[in-house]
């Protein structure tokens, strides 16, 4: 039987969870104060994933980076493909929140958005 040893990262208790696992199956899940937890520590054994946050460069702006993120989470696996598409794109300004800089990034399906506002210089 092997076991996994988890923080939930639900809420601020961050509880400590443990998980049995046999054959890649979740057999038990402990430790955990509510049903968040037990969800977390599910995904986290058997489909973990992410959120990005990063910032890419702009050109034209009042700011020389825009802050972007993942408009869900991704899968941790396919979290370094993401960060190198993150890191050679390049967008000029005007942008707003919400403008997409990356459409369905590494074939996840999910886009890459701004996080603020970046002005024309
Ligand atoms: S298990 Fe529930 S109470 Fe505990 S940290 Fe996670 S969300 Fe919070």
């Amino acid at each position: 039987m092997e076991k996994r040893e988890l923080t939930c990262i639900g809420c601020p208790m961050g509880c400590q969870i443990t998980v049995e696992l046999e054959n890649g199956e979740v057999k038990s899940v402990t430790g955990n104060n509510c049903g968040i937890g037990d969800k977390y520590a599910r995904n986290e054994v058997t489909h973990p994933v992410r959120t990005i946050t990063s910032t890419v460069v702009i050109e034209g702006g009042d700011k020389p980076r825009l802050s972007v993120k993942t408009k869900g989470n991704i899968p941790k696996d396919k979290m370094a493909e993401c960060m190198k598409a993150i890191d050679s794109v390049r967008v000029k300004a005007p942008i707003k929140i919400g403008d997409v800089v990356i459409k369905d990034v590494c074939h996840t399906g999910i886009d890459v958005v701004a996080t603020r506002n970046i002005y024309s210089e």
